[in-house]
């Protein structure tokens, strides 16, 4: 089955019961973010009766790697290839009316984004934020559409600030701006999980992610025309807001707590002017809390699948990878290989480190190793590596400026080779081992 709306997936995940429904009235400062971090990792969560709010708010829809499969419909196991298979073969999209369109059944050019329920997530938040919005631009010299997610800062009734690190998006605003003219944006909110995954993709300039739902879908994307910009967006999105990014304007954004687990700082940042916004007749409100399981994978999903393929090709035997969650899903990634031959651990460190400037430490293991299980790797690192030998250090290369371990992104890089060495005496690393371990249940033995 494919789900191309956000209620659709909803109620799929509410029959497996990992949706819960909170009845209790919460309010949209911390509360909300609280109890949805209780719930990171185990269940997606509905709030109904939140304070202020005319709409029920969503929040850990893809939390895990299981409801990622799920909703991609394959194992866990082939997530990443599925995804890399989309990328390299994207799918259609198609334009429906707006008769058709469930995002028109509601439209206003008088905008109050307070009547959205942006909640405050962390206590040192600049405001609320709107946080899972599916942003969509055109490149104004090639008229190629992007789709990105930024983080908007709720600054007034039809003003967002937003941050716009150096990718597509930044590209096309600059060239707006230099010829002093808006950049037209539109931002959905309330998708399906493929939707929100496609839009994540590593991709070259030029590429329209939107191609990639429609290849994960299996099925083309239903667009529909935004009311007052030349923009499609997604038909069966919950909320569509439209507007411009200002040229020349800045304004106080931020801080913000971040997936590093820290906050961004306040400085002055582009805002959008809100045209006009659009819904079904009974929206439900999607936010994604910083740095929980569902903003750490949205992220990770699109990079393991784009390093996987990276690593392939300097070690044709590598079996998988894993940008953990302590490295917040971008800085620690675990490699486990098939090794055949001596220093094709080290290769993979060198693969893994070029291919993004984010990852800071890489450990690689043999594929005996659960690369999921934080126990099983340290004990890889424990018994399978000595620092003189094992471990590497380059230091001063390009990181993340939002690691605040690093010297303006200037951060250290080190490779951890775990691997046996392939001419250890027979015998010296043999897993201990109960015969019959692997088949008994506990239920069986206990009362
Ligand atoms: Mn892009």
């Amino acid at each position: 089955m494919t789900f191309t709306s956000l209620r659709h997936w909803l109620s799929e995940i509410e029959k497996r019961g990992l949706l819960k429904q909170v009845n209790r009235r919460v309010s949209l400062k911390y509360e909300l973010a609280a109890v949805g971090k209780k719930a990171d990792g185990r269940y997606a969560l509905r709030f109904n009766n939140v304070e202020k709010a005319t709409m029920p708010v969503v929040t850990g829809i893809l939390g895990s790697r299981e409801l990622i499969a799920l909703a991609m419909g394959v194992t866990r196991e082939k997530v990443l290839d599925h995804f890399a298979r989309a990328q390299a073969n994207p799918g259609q999209c198609v334009l429906v009316s707006a008769d058709d369109a469930p995002v028109k059944e509601k439209v206003t050019h008088r905008v109050d984004l307070g009547s959205l329920p942006a909640p405050i997530h962390h206590e040192k938040d600049g405001g609320p934020y709107l946080t899972a919005g599916v942003l969509v631009a055109k490149d104004p010299v090639t008229g190629v559409r992007n789709v990105s997610i930024h983080r908007l800062q709720v600054l007034g009734p039809n003003r967002l600030g937003i941050l716009i690190l150096p990718r597509h998006l930044f590209q096309f605003f600059r060239a707006a701006e230099a010829a002093g003219r808006p950049l037209e944006v539109a931002v959905a909110i309330g998708l399906d999980p493929l939707l929100l995954l496609a839009s994540q993709a590593l991709t070259p300039p030029g590429c329209d992610e939107f191609t990639i739902a429609g290849a994960l879908y299996g099925r083309p994307l239903e667009l529909v025309k935004c009311e007052t910009v030349d923009l499609e967006v997604p038909a069966r999105a919950e909320i569509v807001l439209e507007g411009r990014l200002l040229p020349g304007v800045r304004e106080m954004e931020g801080p913000f707590g971040e997936y590093p687990k820290y906050y961004g700082p306040a400085s002055p940042r582009p805002v959008v002017e809100v045209t006009a916004m659009s819904s079904c007749r009974d929206p439900i409100y999607h936010t994604i809390i910083p740095a929980t399981m569902e903003h750490l994978l949205l992220g990770a999903i699109p990079r393991e699948s784009g390093l996987l393929q990276i690593i392939r090709n300097a070690v044709p035997n590598v079996v998988n990878v894993h940008l953990t969650p302590g490295g917040g899903c971008r800085y620690h990634v675990v490699v486990s290989i098939d090794k055949q031959n001596e220093g094709e651990a080290k290769n993979a460190i060198f693969a893994a480190l070029s291919s993004s400037q984010e990852i800071k430490h890489v450990v690689v293991v043999d594929k005996d190793v659960d690369i999921f299980n934080s126990v099983d790797v340290e004990w890889a690192v424990a018994t399978r590596c000595q620092a003189g030998r094992d471990v590497f250090i380059i230091e001063r290369a390009l990181g993340n400026r939002l690691d605040p371990s690093s010297d303006d992104g200037l951060s250290d890089k080190m490779g951890i080779d775990a691997t046996i060495p392939l001419n250890a005496e027979s015998g010296r690393f043999e897993k201990i081992r109960i015969p019959g371990e692997d088949a008994i249940k506990l239920e069986d033995y206990i009362e």
